[in-house]
C-alpha cells in the first residue's frame, strides 16, 4: 500500500486533465488519485484540449518565467498547487555551424540540457513527478537509475521534504553516486545492472509504502520531459524543426516530445505533417529499439549484455518500448544504431566546435548526424536538433588527465615544443 499524508481523493482538482488512459490498450483511469501503470504499461496523461485552446495561444507563454513551468495549462498539475522546482527547463537552443559545416549540415541545432539542475534533462520529469507525488501527499519515493535519475529524484525530494530511496548499479559513475549522497537520499549499491535495480524497487513497494517513480511506472514523468517539445516549438518560431535526434535509453523525452507534438496538432496551433522525423539513436552496444524498428516489431526483445559507456543509454528493455517504436514510425523517422568504440571521439569532435558540453549520450547523436547526412537522409538545409541530455562534467572517468604533457615550473620551457604539442 502506497503510504499518504491523508486520505484521497487529491483536494485539489488538476487544471485540463480529465483522465489517465492505458497506452496499450486505451483503458480510462481516474486523474484525481496516483496511477502508476495498467497492465504492466504505461498511462498517458489527457487534457481537454479545447478548454487549454480557450485559456491560452501559442504567444501567450512568451512573457512567462522561463522554465518549463510556463505551459502549466498543459501541465497536470493544479493551479493552486505550488511545483517543487529549480527552475528547470526552457534550456537554450544553440546553433552549431562549425559542426554543422563537418556534416554539409547547414541548420545544425543542440537543445543544451546540460545547463538544467543536476546537469541533465532528468530534472524536468523528476521535478514534475515530485511535484505530482507532493500533491497526493505521498510520503516516499523510489528509484532504480543509471546515474541522472537517482541525482535528480534526491534534490527535488529534498526540496519537497520527501523520503528518496535510490538504487543504483555498484558501476554506476561516482558523481552521480556523490550527488545522490550530497541530497540526503537514501542510496544502495546493487550488484547487478538497471532493470535489477527496477526489480527492486517493484519488490519493495508493499513493504516499504513508496511510490515507484522509475521510468513511465507514473504518468508524470513523460509530461515533464514533454516540455522540450513544447519549448522547441516557441524556439522555432512558433513551429518546429524537421528532425530530431534523440539519444534513446527509456525513451521517455521521445516520448513525451511526440506526444507535445500531437497535443499542439490537435489544438490546431500547428499542422500535423509539420511534426519532426524522429530519430532514436542507441550504441551498438545496447540497441534493443533499432534492433526492433529494424525486425519491424512493435515490442523490443531486452538485450543481454548491455556496453555502453553512455550509461544513460544502458537501458536493456524499455517498459514504453512499443511507445517509442510507434513514434518513430508515424513520424517517418528512423531507430540508428552507432558505433560504441567511437563516442568519445564524437564528444570530442562536438565540444570542440561547439563550446556546448556534450555527454556520451548525445554523442551518439552526433555519429548518427554524420551517418544520415551522407545517405542523403538529412538534407542541407534541414532543421536538425541534437539533444544535449546530460553535462560531459558528469563523465570525468571518460577523460584521462595523466596523458596530459607536465611542466616544471623550474626548467627553461621549450616553446616550440608546447606549440607542436597536439591539442588534448
Ligand atoms: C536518462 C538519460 C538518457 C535517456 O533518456 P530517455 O528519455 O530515458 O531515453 C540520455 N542521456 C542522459 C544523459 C540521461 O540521463
Amino acid at each position: 500500500m502506497l503510504t499518504t499524508r491523508q486520505s484521497l481523493p487529491l483536494p485539489l482538482l488538476p487544471m485540463h486533465v480529465t483522465h489517465l488512459e492505458s497506452a496499450l490498450d486505451g483503458t480510462t483511469l481516474d486523474a484525481d488519485q496516483v496511477q502508476t501503470t495498467h497492465r504492466g504499461r504505461p498511462l498517458w496523461v489527457r487534457y481537454d484540449l479545447d478548454a487549454v485552446d480557450g485559456a491560452v495561444s501559442p504567444s501567450g507563454f512568451e512573457d512567462r518565467p522561463p522554465s518549463m513551468w510556463r505551459y502549466r495549462e498543459l501541465l497536470p498539475l493544479a493551479a493552486d498547487a505550488d511545483p517543487v522546482t529549480l527552475s528547470e527547463g526552457m534550456s537554450p537552443l544553440v546553433r552549431c555551424p562549425r559542426l554543422g559545416d563537418r556534416f554539409g549540415l547547414d541548420r545544425l541545432w543542440i537543445k543544451d540540457e546540460s545547463q538544467l539542475p543536476t546537469g541533465s534533462f532528468k530534472s524536468r520529469g523528476l521535478a514534475m513527478a515530485v511535484s505530482m507525488a507532493r500533491a497526493f501527499d505521498v510520503e516516499r519515493v523510489a528509484i532504480p537509475t543509471a546515474g541522472n535519475a537517482g541525482g535528480a529524484l534526491a534534490v527535488y525530494a529534498a526540496r519537497a521534504d520527501l523520503e528518496a530511496y535510490v538504487f543504483m548499479p555498484a558501476d554506476t559513475p561516482a558523481v552521480n553516486q556523490h550527488e545522490v549522497m550530497l541530497a540526503g537520499a537514501h542510496a544502495f549499491l546493487v550488484d547487478g545492472l538497471i532493470d535489477d535495480c527496477g526489480a527492486l524497487v517493484d519488490a519493495g513497494t508493499d513493504a516499504m509504502g513508496w511510490l515507484d517513480v522509475s521510468t513511465l511506472q507514473e504518468p508524470y514523468r513523460l509530461e515533464g520531459k514533454k516540455t522540450m517539445g513544447l519549448e522547441l516549438f516557441e524556439q522555432f518560431g512558433p513551429a518546429l524543426p524537421d528532425v530530431i535526434l534523440y539519444p534513446t535509453g527509456g525513451g521517455t523525452g521521445l516520448i513525451g516530445m511526440w506526444k507535445a507534438f500531437d497535443e499542439l496538432a490537435r489544438l490546431g496551433w500547428i499542422d500535423p505533417a509539420d511534426r519532426p522525423r524522429m530519430v532514436a539513436v542507441q550504441s551498438d552496444g545496447c540497441c534493443p529499439i533499432v534492433n526492433a524498428y529494424e525486425a519491424g516489431d512493435r515490442f523490443a526483445d531486452p538485450v543481454d549484455d548491455p556496453e555502453t559507456i553512455a550509461s544513460g543509454l544502458r537501458v536493456p528493455g524499455a517498459v514504453g518500448d512499443f511507445m517509442i517504436l510507434d513514434a518513430v514510425r508515424e513520424s517517418d523517422g528512423r531507430a540508428v544504431a552507432v558505433d560504441e568504440s567511437r563516442i568519445r571521439e564524437w564528444m570530442r569532435l562536438a565540444t570542440s566546435t561547439t563550446g556546448v558540453s556534450v555527454g556520451p549520450e548525445a554523442a551518439t547523436c552526433v555519429g548518427a548526424a554524420k551517418r544520415l547526412a551522407d545517405d542523403g537522409w538529412l538534407h542541407p538545409d534541414d532543421d536538425v536538433v541534437i539533444f544535449n541530455c546530460g553535462a560531459a562534467q558528469k563523465y570525468p572517468h571518460l577523460s584521462d588527465p595523466n596523458t596530459l604533457p607536465r611542466l616544471d615550473p623550474d626548467d627553461a620551457v621549450d616553446w616550440n615544443a608546447v606549440k607542436a604539442r597536439e591539442t588534448s
